[in-house]
């Protein structure tokens, strides 16, 4: 048995990960041909890409996916930590799945991801929720075939999670959800330690995949027919830093842009790390889609001090319009925390008035959620929850209503969509713009997903845009 270690966690040293291939145990492989499953996944594109992998995985030891939780022989839990929220979630499924594995005695139910990092949910687990077969971590997922092996075999609760980072596995299966849309991990972990956040401990340091590498499986998803490709990473704008002494984001997005991919985009941007070169590049190359999500997180400098994000109101404006300037036609999404330890009415206003200032094309909004074992959990915190969730909605409502203004500029003119499904009413299609914004649209011809399509924008919504193609 493994249990995490925050001590550990937060370790960060010159020690060597080696690049190793994943290969399967030929015992293991079909052994379970029959049994069915069933992931749960919570959180970001991060984890919906690992449980891409899980599946390959679970399907190499003969299980079958199933639509429900209720049909399965194995449920998987692959969870996320960011805020108590997405913890209620994944314990309030636990508790549901214990009443089933009641009437289902054979049930195996599994949790991966992000919460099995955490010194404080594994306790947990082993108090309460005795009846999970397994706990597996996030820096050795590729052991999940043979931890399932062991807690079916040995019938005994398995956890194995490692604090620190192991070696960095390639050519683990995968299973893609979208055929046309692929996630493409360039760097795993996070070394920026902002201090409200829980990442660079459940994920480790951060580690670059080699450019090779990268390559390698771009090249194989361009000859599979995929028109996108999603870079994700933490902190994108570290890649490379690791690895190579001249070789960064820029130089990776340049590469993959000579290639023959309609579209790539890439997730999250740091703002502390975005150089001059990455934004040449975004601006010089069709293929790279012109949206750039760029987390701002407060518009208070003193506030942006206290969470540790290394850039202050004043030079994420000036990158912001930089990047207006250089990169032509160029939406620009973000990520803003309300209510953080400290955060004053007057800190409140400068984020509004931020947010004026940039009328962002996309914003995720939260309320500060204390994480345990982060620093930012120790500060004194007197704002009431009920004034936070007061600004919440004061926020919401100026994001909105720039959603909607930036939405209705786009009326009348014509955007490239890719066709990602048809709705189920009669030639409706929808898919996403270049600057990443849902349309729902009509057409008289029978459009493949897959397609990319020239669509005339004739109504504009909040959330999406309407149009005819
Ligand atoms: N690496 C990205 C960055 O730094 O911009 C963001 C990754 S995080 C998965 C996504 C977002 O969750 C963050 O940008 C932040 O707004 C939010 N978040 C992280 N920790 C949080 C916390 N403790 N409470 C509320 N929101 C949080
Ligand atoms: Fe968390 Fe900050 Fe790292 Fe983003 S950059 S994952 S917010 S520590």
């Amino acid at each position: 048995m493994h249990k995490p270690d925050y001590k550990e966690a937060r370790t960060r040293d010159k020690r060597d990960y080696k690049r190793m291939d994943f290969s399967f145990d030929k015992d293991i492989l079909n052994k379970y041909c029959g049994k069915t499953y069933y992931i749960k996944t919570y959180g970001c594109q991060m984890n919906e890409h690992d449980s891409e992998n899980i599946s390959a995985l679970l399907e190499k030891l003969g299980f079958k996916k199933v639509d429900s939780y209720l049909k399965a022989d194995l449920v998987l839990l692959n969870t996320c930590s960011i805020r108590e929220n997405a913890h209620n979630k994944a314990f309030g499924m636990l508790g549901r799945l214990k009443h089933l594995k009641n009437e289902k005695k054979d049930l195996i139910v599994g949790l991966c991801g992000c919460m099995a990092q955490e010194t404080g949910v594994v306790e947990r687990i082993l108090k309460d929720y005795k009846f999970v077969n397994f706990v597996l971590g996030t820096h050795n997922m590729y052991q999940l075939p043979e931890i399932i092996d062991k807690a079916i075999v040995d019938n005994s609760m398995q956890i194995e999670v490692f604090s620190r980072e192991g070696d960095l596995y390639e050519g683990l299966p995968v299973i893609r959800a979208n055929p046309y849309k692929a996630y493409v991990n360039i760097i795993y972990g996070c070394d920026k330690f902002c201090t409200y956040c829980i990442v660079p401990y459940t994920r480790g340091r951060e580690r670059s995949r080699k450019k090779e590498d990268i390559l390698l499986e771009i090249d194989q998803l361009i000859k599979d027919g995929y028109k996108e490709v999603i870079l994700l990473g933490q902190n994108v704008n570290a890649y490379g830093k690791d690895l190579y002494d001249d070789y960064n984001l820029g130089d990776l997005l340049e590469e993959i842009a000579l290639k023959d991919i309609p579209r790539i985009r890439f997730m999250t941007s740091h703002p502390w790390d975005f150089t001059d070169k990455m934004i040449e590049v975004i601006g010089k190359y069709p293929n790279i889609m012109p949206s750039v999500h760029l987390p701002v997180q407060s518009g208070s400098s003193r506030i942006l001090k206290l969470m540790g994000r290394r850039y202050t109101r004043e030079s994420y404006l000036e990158l912001f319009h930089k990047m207006k300037n250089k990169i032509p036609g160029v939406s620009i999404s973000t990520d803003i925390i309300v209510g953080f330890p400290g955060e004053e009415e007057a800190d409140f206003l400068e984020t509004m008035s931020l947010v004026k200032e940039c009328q962002f094309d996309n914003a995720f909004t939260f309320i500060f959620s204390k994480r345990e074992g982060t620093p930012a959990c120790r500060l004194e915190d007197f704002v009431p929850l009920e004034e936070k969730e007061e600004r919440l909605q004061r926020l919401n409502e100026v994001v909105n209503y720039y959603f909607l203004e930036n939405h209705k500029r786009l009326i009348g003119k014509t955007l490239k969509v890719l066709v990602e499904g048809i709705s189920s009413k009669k030639n409706q299609y929808y898919g996403y713009s270049e600057n990443n914004q849902l349309i729902n649209f009509t057409s008289q011809k029978k459009l493949k997903a897959g397609e990319i399509v020239d669509v005339m924008i004739e109504e504009a919504k909040t959330w999406s845009l309407d149009g005819r193609s």
